[in-house]
């Protein structure tokens, strides 16, 4: 440590219990202590501090205005949750974690009556949403329950979020509702942290110290006290394997799901004869574009994009490659007419238009479908947080393409999505899914409305592959003698592959070994043996 040679700031960026969780995260991730205090803070603005010179540290321990009459309004929806009295009252303690699946239709006021629990209690609730537009329906419901006690960390320029911040600090709100960011709020007193859908890829991280918000609640509570609630229609096999208490509803609420043969082009007689009386519907086709060009016109080759070889897509009118975005020219001959294979949400929208009664969009932004009647055709950038669907029909056009995507938790994330897709089908509506695979766990999970069978088996077979679900895994490079070094922390697995002149490592570790695995990556470091660390990379 240098000589300090100046105050900068008048603003203290971090208290002792959040130097506490950087620490934890520092060890956990294996990132820079520097790195780690970074990412709790938004960057500075100075021009806003001296608005809010003001106030001072801790000024205000107390939640601004304990009891708000609009407060009555708020349903009762968890007492009807099994373990839903025992969640409210460990909220009411600051205490406890559990893992809730609320029914589809109750995903925003779930969060709602949870934070009016820990409020109750004068204390204040952080709440971390996996995106910020457009604003999710669970932030809309906590600022209609609960006004001006609540603040939106969503988005907004550099001063907005800074000026946030400092309010946040300062105790001027109760509730955040926030995306990642948010789990690092500056509020005192604590009593609940909420992560919404949290199955959702944005809860990660990409950059370093490379977090996932579910694992930041935990310790954060574990810390400072506060109850814990993840929230998911469909969890996440880290979060399932806690052995959490479970809270959901006392009854079955999951719409009616039929399991079709997707029949010629992709669609099955069964769905084209639903779509002719469906009045709000909505269509999961993940694939963009029209089609895909399988076969050049000119010289009968298979087609492949002249420039990179990348694969051609038809969208819009116009033939293009995926991987670099020339237009379509044929790699062998030079031709730019193509035979397509149709399939993708162009192609969906165009004959789901000639079946149904009722509009067929395919909007640019994510929305549900209008009140009017619409089917709305998207893929999953429209799978969001928009709040109660109450649609006749949800169909997943293609379910048998997230067993073809590469990745560890491909299919993981795929169910989560089909769930919350499904969902919107609630209360009166049902659903129809195109699998030429009626019987794989994750379709008959769909059809349950229930993932804990499939994420067992998924959890067996992660372990066979050697990364058991809850193992931390890092990838980690470096030079010669890497190889060596990582071996002594006694990895589960080890996969060790060259490049050039570097060593690259992908080991998973039990969570025990951690900390002396942290320490020796930093020692390693110093002597030029390491080179970088990534926790929990993409698998
Ligand atoms: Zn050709
Ligand atoms: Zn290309």
């Amino acid at each position: 440590m240098l000589p300090v040679m100046r105050l900068v700031s008048p603003v203290r960026f971090f208290d002792e219990p959040m130097l506490q969780l950087a620490r934890w995260i520092s060890e956990r991730y294996v990132a820079p202590l520097a790195t780690v205090l970074g990412v709790l803070s938004p960057p500075r603005v100075a021009g806003e501090e001296t608005v809010a010179a003001g106030t001072s540290d801790g000024a205000e321990h107390r939640p601004a205005n304990p009891e708000g009459p609009e407060e009555a309004t708020v349903p009762a929806t968890l007492s009807g949750y099994r373990g839903g009295t025992e969640m409210l009252e460990a909220i009411g303690r600051a205490s406890g974690t559990f893992l809730l699946r609320p029914a589809p239709e109750d995903e925003q006021a779930v969060a709602v009556h949870a934070v009016k629990a820990c409020l109750a209690q004068a204390r204040r609730a952080i709440v971390v949403v996996p995106e910020a537009t457009p604003v999710p329906a669970t932030a809309t419901a906590l600022r209609a329950a609960f006004g001006d006690r609540v603040c939106l960390y969503l988005g907004g320029d550099k001063r907005q979020r800074y000026r946030d911040w400092l309010a946040l600090r300062d105790g001027r709100y109760d509730v955040v509702v926030g995306t990642r960011p948010a789990v690092f709020s500056p509020l005192r007193d604590v009593g609940l942290v909420y992560v919404s859908r949290e199955s959702h890829a944005a809860h990660r991280d990409d950059r370093a110290p490379y977090h996932h918000v579910r694992d930041i609640a935990l310790q954060r509570t574990r810390l400072s006290g506060g109850a814990c609630v993840l929230a998911a229609l469909c969890p996440t096999g880290e979060a399932a394997a806690l052995g959490l208490p479970v809270v959901m509803p006392a009854d079955r609420r999951w719409p009616l799901v039929e399991v079709v043969r997707p029949g010629p082009e992709g669609r099955a007689s069964r769905l084209v004869q639903a779509l002719r009386t469906v009045r709000r519907g909505f269509l999961y086709a993940p694939m963009p574009g029209y089609g895909v060009a399988e076969v050049c016109r000119t010289c009968g080759q298979p087609a492949a994009c002249a420039s990179c070889g990348g694969l051609l897509r038809a969208e819009s009118g116009q033939v293009r490659c995926i991987v670099c975005s020339s237009l379509g020219v044929c790699a062998v001959c030079g031709g730019s007419t193509f035979g397509i294979r149709r399939g993708g949400a162009e192609h969906v929208e165009r004959w789901a238009a000639r079946s149904a009664s009722v509009p067929v969009a395919r909007p640019s932004r994510p929305r549900l479908p209008k009140l009017t009647g619409e089917i709305v055709v998207g893929g999953t950038e429209f799978v969001r947080d928009l709040g109660p669907g109450d649609l006749d029909l949800v169909a997943v056009l293609d379910a048998d393409a997230a067993a073809r995507r590469p990745g560890l938790a491909a299919r993981e994330r795929a169910l989560a999505i089909w769930m919350e897709a499904v969902g919107w089908a609630r209360p009166a509506g049902r659903a129809i899914v195109q699998s030429s695979h009626p019987s794989d766990p994750a379709v008959q999970a769909l059809v349950r409305g229930n993932p804990d069978r499939f994420l067992a088996r998924e959890g067996e077979q992660r372990a066979a592959a050697g990364f058991p679900v809850g193992a931390p895994v890092f990838r980690v490079i470096g030079g010669d003698g890497l190889e060596a070094a990582l071996a002594e922390h006694r990895p589960l697995t080890s996969l060790v592959t060259t490049l050039g002149n570097r060593t690259i490592c992908l080991l998973a570790l039990e969570a025990g070994r951690v900390p002396g695995f942290s320490r020796a990556m930093r020692d390693l470091a110093v002597e030029g043996v390491v080179e970088r660390v990534e926790a929990e990379p993409h698998l």
